[in-house]
C-alpha cells in the first residue's frame, strides 16, 4: 500500500462540502504472507479506515494498493469482485456482525454462496470443516449465533472470513470485544490458521500489549498518520517516536530487560478536520521543538528497517 489518503467530505445542509474529515494521510505498507503487520493507535486514528480502503469497502481518495500485479485500487467488476474473495475482514464485535437470524452453518456458506464456490454439499462440507478446525464442535452446525460466547461468535467469525480460502485478512480489533481469558485463544487460534493457509494479516487494534503477542511488524498511527513503523522486537526495545513512547508508557511491561520511558502525554487527540500545522502530534509533544509547528516530519528509516518521522531523528 503506498500514499494511502482518505478524506470524508463534510457536506453543509444545502449539500456543499464545507470541509474534509482527514481520516488517513499517506500511509505506506507491505504485507507478507504468514505474516501480520499490527496497525496500532487511539480510536479515530484512522486505522480501521485503513483496513476498510485496502478493502475497498470504502473508496480511497488517493493511492495505490498493489497485489499481485494489480492495483486494487483501480479494479472494477469482475476483477474487483474475484480480489474481494481473496481480502477478507473479521471485525470486532462478534455479535452484531453475525447475522442473529441465521444457523451458523448457513452464515459461514454464505461467502461461498455470493462467490459461487462448490455445490450446495461441498458448501457444508467446508462449512463443517471450519467449524472443528476454529474450534466448534460440527454438531453446532445448526445453531444460531446467540446460542455462543463471545469467543466462540469470533471464532465462528474468523470460520466464515476463511470459507472463501482468501489471502488476506484484515483484523479489526478482533479481540477487543473479549475477556483478557479469552482473548489469547483466540490469538493463538489465529496465529494456527495462518501458518495452515499461508495468510497476510492486517491486525488493527488500540491495543499494544494485544498486537505484540502476534504481530511480526507494528504501525503507530497518530491522527491519521504513521508515526513509526519497524520489527515488533524493535519497536519495543529501541523506541523512537514519542507517542509511541507515551502509548508503552500506558501498558505494564514484565519484560525487565525494556527500558521505559515514561511520558504522560496531555489533553485530547487534535480533530481530524483541522489537524495541527507541521508535526500532528506538536500540540501534545513534551519533546517538541519550533520547527515542529511548522514543518511536517517525514516517516523515514532511521536505523535498518525502523522508520520514524519526528524531528528529533532527522
Ligand atoms: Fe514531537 Fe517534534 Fe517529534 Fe513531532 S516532530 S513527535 S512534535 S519532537
Ligand atoms: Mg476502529
Amino acid at each position: 500500500v503506498n500514499q494511502l489518503q482518505k478524506y470524508f467530505p463534510i457536506q453543509s445542509p444545502f449539500g456543499r462540502t464545507k470541509g474534509y474529515v482527514k481520516a488517513v494521510e499517506n500511509i505506506e505498507f507491505n504485507l507478507y504472507q504468514k505474516k501480520t503487520l499490527g496497525i496500532v493507535g487511539e480510536s479515530g486514528c484512522g486505522k480501521s479506515t485503513t483496513g476498510r480502503t485496502m478493502l475497498r469497502l470504502t473508496e480511497p481518495t488517493n493511492g495505490t494498493a498493489m497485489y499481485k500485479g494489480k492495483d486494487i485500487f483501480k479494479l472494477k467488476g469482475k476483477e474487483l469482485k474475484s480480489i474481494r474473495r481473496e481480502m477478507q475482514m473479521v471485525f470486532q464485535d462478534p455479535h452484531s456482525s453475525l447475522n442473529p437470524k441465521k444457523r451458523i452453518g448457513a452464515i459461514i456458506e454464505e461467502p461461498m454462496e455470493i462467490h459461487r464456490i462448490g455445490s450446495k454439499s461441498e458448501r457444508m462440507d467446508r462449512a463443517m470443516d471450519l467449524l472443528k478446525k476454529t474450534g466448534i464442535r460440527e454438531d453446532q452446525y445448526f445453531r444460531f449465533p446467540h446460542e455462543f460466547s463471545g469467543g466462540q461468535r469470533q471464532r465462528i467469525g474468523i470460520a466464515r472470513a476463511l470459507a472463501v480460502n482468501p489471502s488476506i485478512i484484515v483484523l479489526d480489533e478482533p479481540v477487543s470485544a473479549l475477556d483478557v481469558s479469552i482473548q489469547s485463544q483466540v490469538i493463538n487460534l489465529l496465529e494456527e490458521i495462518q501458518d495452515e493457509f499461508n495468510l497476510a494479516y492486517l491486525f488493527i487494534s488500540h491495543d499494544l500489549s494485544v498486537v505484540r503477542h502476534i504481530a511480526d511488524e507494528i504501525g503507530v498511527m497518530y491522527l491519521g498518520n504513521m508515526v513509526e513503523i519497524t520489527t515488533t522486537d524493535e519497536l519495543f526495545t529501541n523506541t523512537l517516536h514519542p507517542y509511541t513512547k507515551a502509548l508503552l508508557s500506558a501498558i505494564p511491561i514484565p519484560d525487565r530487560s525494556i527500558k521505559k520511558e515514561r511520558i504522560i502525554i496531555k489533553g485530547d487527540i487534535p480533530s481530524p478536520i483541522s489537524p495541527p500545522s507541521g508535526c500532528v502530534f506538536h500540540t501534545r509533544c513534551p519533546y517538541a521543538i519550533e520547527e515542529c509547528q511548522s514543518v511536517k516530519p517525514e516517516l523515514k528509516e532511521k536505523n535498518t528497517g525502523h522508520q520514524v518521522a519526528c524531528h528529533l531523528y532527522h
